[in-house]
Formats: structure tokens, C-alpha cells, sequence
């Protein structure tokens, strides 16, 4: 094996109100101690909910994060949640550059460079997103984009502490399309040899996680491609049952 702890993460995007800590409950509930001595299970609520996820899963190995961070500590930005911030609450990861802040947020690569090194100071550990679109990726454009995305967001001197990336096609995100397993393994190792460049020998250690429209059908074949060490998970981690058949393709 690779050594590297899987780790499946729900995004739960803007969804959720307190009613949904039932969700985070079911979830804790049906993990088995068996399966959390297996693998790193992730709950990024909306920033409404961390407090009170954090409070839901204390005890338990379930961690929680935000979507999304500020790159300064503080200052006149008025909206906006630092990684200090998120760390006050007990994050302990945050989603950096989802294509969704690329898209209607104008997110850069270099602003994700500049929030994950955000990430970094406060202690949090950032989950990089990159991915193509699907013109790109009929352009035959699919590996440049998305090592240029990882090699210019990714903070020299990653570590696995404090870096995960996270290979999301963007045409994958939320339409129930996914690649093959083999065009999933082909960016995964092309990431994986972008990461030896940069990172040196520490890139063994990182995590590269799986996300677009993984489902608890799909979940066993996908986590099984080479080089893929979890999955982060939308819509299918809005529903405790979904998400825990999605965490139990690795029981
Ligand atoms: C995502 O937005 O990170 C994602 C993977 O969404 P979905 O699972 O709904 O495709």
C-alpha cells in the first residue's frame, strides 16, 4: 500500500441549518471503531455550524473544517472568517480554491497560494482543490491545468500535516458524471509526480483525494484507482447514510 491514511471528507457547501447536527450525530453514530482505525473522516459545514459540529463530535476521531478562509488573520474585510478564526472553533482543516470559489468568486491561483499558506499559519490543514473543465479537458489541456493549479496554490515546504489535495474535475462536481477509473488514475499520478517536484520526499506522505459525484455505488471503485487516498464528497455527504456508504467502501 501506499502508506497514506485515506481520508473522506463531506462538503456540505451552503447548506444546513442546526437541524442538520442530526446529520453529523448519524454520522458519528455509524461509524464502526473498526473502520476509524482505518481512515481520516472530514465534516465541512457551512461556518454557521462549525461550533456546534465541533461540539457534536467532541470525543470522537471526526474532525471538522470550513469551506473556505480569508487569507489574512484579521482586518477591514468585512464577511470574511480567517483560518485563525476557523481554528478558534476547532477546525482542523479547510477547504482552499473549490472550484465553486474559482468560479463565482474569482478565486486565483494565486489566492488559493495565498489561503492555503493562510491555512498553514494558523494550523489548520488545507485541502488544495484542483480539476478541469470539460472543454479543457476535450482540449487535451487536462494535466497542464491541473498541475499549474497545484503547482502555483501548494505552499513551498507542504507537509502531509498541513496539506491535502483534492483532484476535482469540474464537470464531475454535482452532475452524477464521473471520470473513468482510468483517466482518474492518470491525473492522480501526474499530481503525484508534480508533487515530487515540488515537495521533494514529503510528497509520499501527502494525501490526494478523489471528488466529483462520488456516491456510495460508485465509492469502491473509485477509492480503489491508484494514487487515490479518499474522497471529498458533496451532495452525498448531506445524507448520514450516503456518506457512511461512501466511508465504508474502505471497511
Ligand atoms: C464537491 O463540490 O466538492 C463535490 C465533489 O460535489 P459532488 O460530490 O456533489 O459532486
Amino acid at each position: 500500500g501506499s502508506g497514506r491514511r485515506p481520508l473522506v471528507a463531506g462538503n456540505w457547501k451552503m447548506n444546513g441549518t442546526r437541524a442538520s447536527l442530526a446529520t453529523v450525530e448519524g454520522i458519528r453514530d455509524g461509524l464502526s471503531p473498526a473502520l476509524l482505525e482505518k481512515i481520516d473522516v472530514l465534516i465541512c459545514p457551512p461556518a454557521t455550524l462549525i461550533s456546534s459540529c465541533v461540539a457534536a463530535t467532541y470525543g470522537s476521531p471526526i474532525a471538522i473544517g470550513g469551506q473556505n478562509l480569508h487569507a489574512r488573520p484579521s482586518g477591514a474585510f468585512t464577511g470574511s472568517i480567517s483560518a485563525e478564526m476557523l481554528a478558534d472553533l476547532g477546525a482542523k482543516y479547510v477547504i482552499v480554491g473549490h472550484s465553486e470559489r474559482r468560479a463565482y468568486h474569482h478565486e486565483t491561483d494565486d489566492g488559493v497560494h495565498a489561503k492555503a499558506l493562510g491555512a498553514r499559519r494558523a494550523g489548520l490543514c488545507g485541502i488544495i482543490c484542483v480539476g478541469e473543465t470539460m472543454e479543457e479537458r476535450e482540449q487535451g489541456r487536462a494535466l497542464s491545468i491541473v498541475r499549474a493549479q497545484l503547482a502555483i496554490g501548494i505552499p513551498k515546504g507542504a507537509t502531509a500535516q498541513d496539506t491535502v489535495i483534492a483532484y476535482e474535475p469540474v464537470w464531475a462536481i454535482g452532475s452524477g458524471r464521473t471520470p473513468t477509473p482510468a483517466e482518474i488514475a492518470e491525473v492522480h499520478a501526474s499530481l503525484r509526480e508534480m508533487l515530487d517536484k515540488l515537495v521533494g520526499e514529503e510528497a509520499a506522505k501527502i494525501r490526494i483525494l478523489y471528488g466529483g459525484s462520488v456516491k456510495p455505488g460508485n465509492a469502491r471503485e473509485l477509492m480503489a484507482v491508484e494514487n487515490v487516498d479518499g474522497a471529498l464528497v458533496g451532495g452525498a455527504s448531506l445524507v448520514a447514510e450516503d456518506f457512511l456508504g461512501i466511508c465504508n467502501a474502505y471497511a
